[in-house]
């Protein structure tokens, strides 16, 4: 070989190394395990200035992977925080949903008209054939724990004479002769009374227009016989408790829609004050009220204690040993 020759390959030699050694710089560079021509950039990621904002992209993923801490989580990762806020819902959700079901339950499951007896009570006076004639819609009122709250007053005035609310009880109206009540302001001057009766006896005092005494001729022929004896004289009470006591007011016990119920029947009544006796009952502690010493009022004077509307209270009837076989089968 001549040294040309070998003056050649030497050259061809080198610059194949050089060239090898440039592509090797290149490759590491993209790389990145070189730090020759990156130093300078290096140090700019470090201290971020606000003419070289692009290199800060990095910097925002590391947070991502760690959460320290429950407030810089929230901080600085208010998107990922959205379904772990959820969580706590439930319970608020499950504190407020039963609210409107018990205010929706309680009507539903106890509707009005299991709870008021008035429907009963217009079924019993069908029972009894009361014809429609006697009544007067336009008073009727229910006194039962669902119409007259338990907030309400227990005690009614009229010509300065109080009188018991009838609770429990469900007020018709009767038709009235209006102008004898208006010329006599009946309403506004005559006190107050409850009249207990009977099923026997309560249509022939309404078609009499005022409380018989015991051994009257009435109007159809008839002749009136109270169920205790009271001949010469009317006793009525302002306490609804009084008046409708067994000895005034016997229990009729009655077959409705498959149930037996215990019923009673009062006459509310407007009275002249004038000539009536206040005196002790027979029992005393029947009222809150009105005082035992003056809770029965007597009269002898005709025509002068008139119903105008009949109080009718139903009660669920509980058999007892007497009356269980009677009652067994509904
Ligand atoms: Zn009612
Ligand atoms: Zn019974």
């Amino acid at each position: 070989m001549d040294s040309g020759a070998v003056a050649g390959l030497a050259i061809g030699c080198t610059i194949s190394a050089a060239i090898i050694i440039i592509v090797c710089i290149m490759i590491s560079r993209q790389l990145g395990y070189c730090n020759w021509f990156g130093a300078n950039e290096k140090k700019d990621r470090r201290t971020p200035t606000p003419s070289n904002p692009a290199p800060l992209a990095p910097v925002v993923a590391p947070p991502i992977v760690h959460p320290p801490k429950k407030d810089d989580h929230r901080a600085s990762l208010p998107v990922q925080s959205k379904p772990k806020v959820r969580k706590p819902n439930p319970l608020p959700i499950l504190d407020v949903t039963p609210k409107p079901r018990k205010e929706i339950s309680s009507p539903v499951d106890n509707p009005a008209s299991d709870l008021c007896p008035k429907y009963l009570c217009k079924k019993y006076i069908r029972i009894l054939k009361l014809a429609s004639g006697y009544f007067n819609v336009r008073h009727d009122r229910c006194y039962c724990s669902l119409c007259y709250p338990a907030e309400r007053t227990s005690v009614f005035t009229t010509a300065g004479s109080q009188y018991t609310v009838p609770r429990g009880w469900t007020n018709f109206g009767l038709q009235i002769d209006e102008a004898a009540f208006n010329s006599n302001r009946i309403f506004s001057k005559w006190f107050t009374t409850f009249y207990g009766t009977s099923r026997d006896d309560v249509e022939s005092i309404i078609r009499n227009r005022f409380i018989p005494f015991s051994g009257d001729n009435l109007l159809d022929g008839s002749v009136f016989t109270r169920h205790i004896y009271d001949k010469r004289y009317i006793l009525s009470s302002p306490s609804i408790n009084y008046a409708s006591l067994e000895r005034f007011c016997p229990t009729d016990t009655v077959l409705i829609k498959h149930k037996w119920y215990d019923i009673k029947i009062v006459l509310a009544c407007k009275q002249y004050p004038l000539g009536l006796l206040k005196q002790r009952g027979f029992k005393s502690n029947v009222c809150r009220i009105i005082p035992d010493d003056e809770i029965e009022w007597k009269t002898d004077q005709r025509a002068t204690t008139i119903p105008y509307s009949i109080l009718i209270r139903v009660q669920g009837h509980r058999c007892n040993q007497q009356c269980r076989s009677q009652h067994s089968s509904s």
